[in-house]
């Protein structure tokens, strides 16, 4: 499926992809309007129809991404609230040994994230995640989502990266469209973003279901 020759840059996305993507949506559509229901004394079906439009008409901008904006609009104080269910974040399988094993093939690692660097500390803190990469890139530092083909663009302007021989592996398929259309040669998708969600059959990317499937040195 990937021939590791023809790749020395792997672009990896955080949320999703790496780690559980259960954590943040039980965040967002579980824990977060049961505490806002109960700021606001009103119930949990009120507090979801003032919720989701705000979510809704945020989608893949760096506000749905950023705490402060979510913290401001809300009125209430969200990285508090993330870090109290902050046991719940995961390393998905076999990450671990697919990032050591790029590593010692000599791959050269960018972690790629939309998330905030408040949302990024307290994964960090939890997993460790950062220790295996050459470099962390938040889109927020860039300006612009990584659903902006022009974020690609900036980013290699400050991290070089030859597009050509380049993988991304990111759970978000506009974020691979926007790659594909700023040359990114080399593109997979996650099946599976959320372990307490159904299996994704509808894909436009290739998908893996779990780094095994992938893993350097078994398929060189
Ligand atoms: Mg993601």
């Amino acid at each position: 499926m990937i021939n590791w020759d023809d790749i020395d840059t792997v672009l990896l996305d955080m949320d999703g992809t790496l780690l559980d993507l259960h954590y943040d949506n039980f965040f967002w559509m579980s824990y977060l309007p049961k505490h806002y229901a109960k700021f606001k004394r009103i119930k949990r079906w009120e507090a979801w129809a003032e919720l989701e439009p705000i979510m809704q008409s945020n989608r893949g901008t760096l506000a749905w991404y950023s705490l402060d904006y979510w913290t401001d609009k809300l009125g209430i104080d969200i990285p508090t609230l993330k870090r109290e269910i902050a046991h719940m974040i995961e390393i998905r399988p076999f990450v671990v040994e697919f990032l050591t094993g790029l590593r010692e093939h000599g791959k050269t690692l960018y972690l790629v994230t939309n998330a905030h660097n408040k949302t990024l500390a307290i994964k960090v803190e939890h997993t460790g995640i950062d220790r295996w990469f050459d470099r962390v890139i938040v889109s927020h530092d860039l300006g612009l989502p990584k659903e902006d083909p022009e974020f690609w663009h900036r980013m290699r302007a400050l991290h070089p990266f030859d597009p050509a021989r380049s993988l991304l592996i990111d759970d978000t398929e506009s974020v691979l469209t926007s790659a594909k259309q700023a040359g990114i040669a080399h593109l997979l998708t996650l099946l599976q973003p959320d372990s307490h969600k159904d299996v994704r059959s509808d894909t436009l990317f290739r998908g893996i279901h779990h780094f095994d499937e992938i893993l350097p040195g078994t398929t060189l």
